[in-house]
């Protein structure tokens, strides 16, 4: 049976009929949406929900986000919704957003890892709109990539790790924002950002009057800790090389900072960085990948993930990736960084 469905001009109907049966009969598929890929299913059938986590090797106790269509389904999986989560899904509903509501028990425990709450989003991309539609059920849905290793955004590189795992796999092009949602919780009315994504804490402060992050965000919780996401307390984002972060307020500093630990292996690096230092550091394409212009952390955020996959092939001792100010998206993509770099992180201000 066909697997691959190039949707990138435009979706076909007929091929989204045999997409929207498959999720229907509990199997698994890939499909793009405007943060990065998810490997969907079912969100109402725990043992199709249980072929992601076979497929991803993903760990039981991390939660799935359900996806659904538009705001009218919400009440169909959560309930008791407050005043300020109703705020939220009016302001940011759709969008890369995901909102942690009290659970209906309609969702079957291995979507939520036993927790009393569900993670909900509405995505925006109009592919993965048609086949929650069409599915006519709520789609449970990670990152596709396996467990621990960057996140999908570029079907190229979720082919080379998936394909065989799933039932179908729909190409809807390079997905336009590059990093996960942001996750909030409301605690005793206040926003509380789990994780941070394209709607920035200063946004969810316009609306509501208040927010608050999570201090695991940009650190590791104690062994004792319980962590609020779940997700956040594992090694991710992560290739096989291992990989140094490195922020330096002053740009020249940076450019010193950068060049004294190339030389400390001796040049056998990839450097991950703005396109401007790539001279600057004396490096050729095989020693460094650029995300993009210097001061567009948009770029930045949409090809983060692939130039990690791209500068684990080249087989390095070191992977060294230029941070950026921790502000605004910044601050999402510095989240997943200091992870992929598991706090092996110089920093200058
Ligand atoms: P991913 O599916 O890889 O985008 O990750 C989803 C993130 O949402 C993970 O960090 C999960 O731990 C978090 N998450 C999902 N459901 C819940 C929930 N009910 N409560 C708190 N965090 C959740
Ligand atoms: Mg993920």
């Amino acid at each position: 049976m066909k697997m691959y469905y190039n949707w990138e001009k435009m979706t076909n109907t007929e091929e989204l009929r045999v997409v929207c049966n498959l999720i229907r009969n509990g199997e698994i598929i890939i499909f793009p949406t405007e943060t990065v890929y998810g490997i969907g299913a079912n969100a109402l059938d725990a043992n199709a929900v249980g072929k992601i986590f076979a497929a991803k090797g993903r760990p039981s106790d991390n939660p799935l986000i359900v996806h659904l269509a538009d705001r009218n389904k919400i009440q169909e999986v959560a309930q008791d919704i407050t005043e300020v989560e109703q705020e939220l899904i009016d302001n940011f509903m759709p969008g890369p957003f995901t909102l942690i509501l009290k659970r209906k028990p309609i969702i079957p425990d291995i979507v939520t890892a036993g927790l009393d709450t569900v993670a909900i989003r509405i995505p925006e991309n109009i592919i993965a709109k048609g086949i929650i539609t069409y599915s006519g059920v709520p789609i449970a849905a990670p990152s596709a990539n396996i467990s621990g290793k960057p996140s999908g955004t570029k079907i190229e590189d979720i082919r080379k790790e998936l394909e065989g795992k799933v039932s179908a796999i729909v190409d809807g092009g390079e997905t336009k924002i590059g990093i996960e949602s942001t996750v909030v919780k409301v605690i005793d009315e206040v926003p509380v950002v789990l994780r941070p994504g394209k709607i920035t804490p200063e946004q969810i402060d316009a609306v509501i009057g208040r927010v608050r992050i999570d201090k695991n965000i940009l650190g590791t919780l104690n062994k004792d800790e319980v962590a609020e996401s779940p997700g956040m307390k594992y090694k991710h984002y992560a290739p096989e090389t291992s990989c140094k972060l490195v922020y330096c307020k002053d740009e020249l500093d940076q450019i010193f900072y950068l060049k004294k630990f190339i030389k400390q292996y001796d040049g056998d690096v990839v450097v991950i960085g703005v396109e401007e230092h790539k001279e600057k550091l004396f490096l050729d394409d095989q020693r460094f990948i650029s995300v993009g212009k210097k001061d567009n952390l948009e770029d930045y955020a949409r090809n983060i993930f692939s130039a990690l996959r791209k500068a684990d092939q080249i087989k390095s001792s070191k992977i060294i990736i230029e941070g950026v100010k921790m502000e605004g998206l910044g601050y999402a993509i510095m989240n997943r960084l200091i992870r992929t770099c598991e706090h092996d992180f110089f920093e200058k201000q």
